[in-house]
């Protein structure tokens, strides 16, 4: 099997049918456009020997592949027994079927105003190590979506730019896109996922009974607040940002939820109950830092973390 593929979009918008991962600056850059959350992902360990297959593609990992996981395991993931990503997400209901930043017209109405990154990396996985990418464009090509639009092909083609030769990335720009979301995913760690992955320790990735709530490939989705406490805590700055940054949540949300309430659609419930658990936590955070804000202009004490600042800052226009 010639593991090669080619790939062209035409923008048609078939696969911004959710909204996209982000990170928490991107969410700050669009706080009127997603609903932010955090998703908590299940990322599959990989041993030498295996073989994964998806339709006449296979590969049987060997001990480079596996040592390519553990590399971004160790850089992009979390370790608790099964190996899990903690992402910053857009959130909407399902049923739309659609991100919020997509126009009518099928184009991204964001595509110059900060399109989150990850989007770039379509069709290719940043948590997939280069050469396994082959195995997701044969999974994707496969899906309804791709197949749909026919932007992923087998083999070279005159018309498309050749993603994938034999099994090796070949396009500078998917491979750039790539190691740019990959750097992305490390600065999370560093401003907050890693404090995120600390604190939920005892209540979540401690035990079993709550980890069994995130399915095999699948995602757990929570309030975005723990994110905001752990930024919201390094200045006043960050915490005014926060705090901006939940007014404008709190008014999308309700918004989302009146026009759901208008659609009248019993698969919309569920979401509706998340988004009014997302809005009271929103609510608790806020009173929480308005108060904290309080207690530092009493005692005059300002905590300085300037890259956090800098991070959160450079996403407000
Ligand atoms: S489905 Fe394919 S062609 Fe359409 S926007 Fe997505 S990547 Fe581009
Ligand atoms: S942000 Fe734009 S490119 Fe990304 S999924 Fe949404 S509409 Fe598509």
């Amino acid at each position: 099997m010639v593991n090669t593929f080619s790939f062209s979009c035409s923008a048609c918008g078939r696969c911004c049918n959710s909204p996209p991962s982000m990170s928490l600056a991107e969410l700050f850059r669009h706080p009127n456009r997603f609903i932010g959350c955090i998703a908590i992902g299940r990322v599959a360990r990989r041993r030498p020997g295996e073989r994964l297959r998806v339709g006449r593609h296979e590969a049987v990992l060997d001990e480079a592949d596996c040592a390519r996981f553990e590399a971004l395991a160790d850089t992009l993931l979390y370790r608790a027994g099964d190996t899990f990503s903690i992402v910053a997400q857009g959130f909407d209901y399902p049923s739309l079927a659609r991100c919020p930043a997509l126009a009518d017209d099928g184009r991204c109405a964001i595509h110059l105003q900060g399109k989150p990154l990850t989007c770039e990396v379509v069709p290719l996985d940043p948590l997939l190590p280069d050469s396994l990418q082959h195995l997701v464009l044969a999974e994707r090509g496969d899906s309804a979506v791709y197949v749909g639009s026919a932007c992923i092909q087998e083999g070279k083609r005159d018309d498309a730019a050749l993603l994938v030769d034999e099994g090796r990335l070949a396009d500078p720009h998917a491979e750039d896109a790539l190691a740019r979301r990959r750097r992305a995913l490390e600065q999370e760690r560093a401003i907050w996922t890693q404090a995120v992955f600390d604190a939920l320790r005892a209540d979540l990735f401690d035990s079993p009974a709550a980890l069994a709530r995130i399915p095999a490939g699948g995602f757990l989705t929570i309030s975005l607040v723990p994110a905001l406490l752990c930024v919201a805590a390094v200045s006043s700055r960050c915490r005014e940002l926060c705090i901006d940054y939940i007014d404008s949540q709190l008014a999308l949300i309700e918004r989302s939820i009146a026009q759901a309430l208008t659609r009248r659609r019993l698969d919309d419930r569920p979401v509706t109950q998340q988004l009014r658990g997302f809005a009271n936590a929103y609510q608790h955070a806020k009173a929480r830092l308005v108060n904290v804000a309080a207690v530092e202009r009493r005692n005059g004490k300002r905590a300085a973390r300037p890259d956090v600042e800098v991070y959160l800052s450079s996403a407000v226009d």
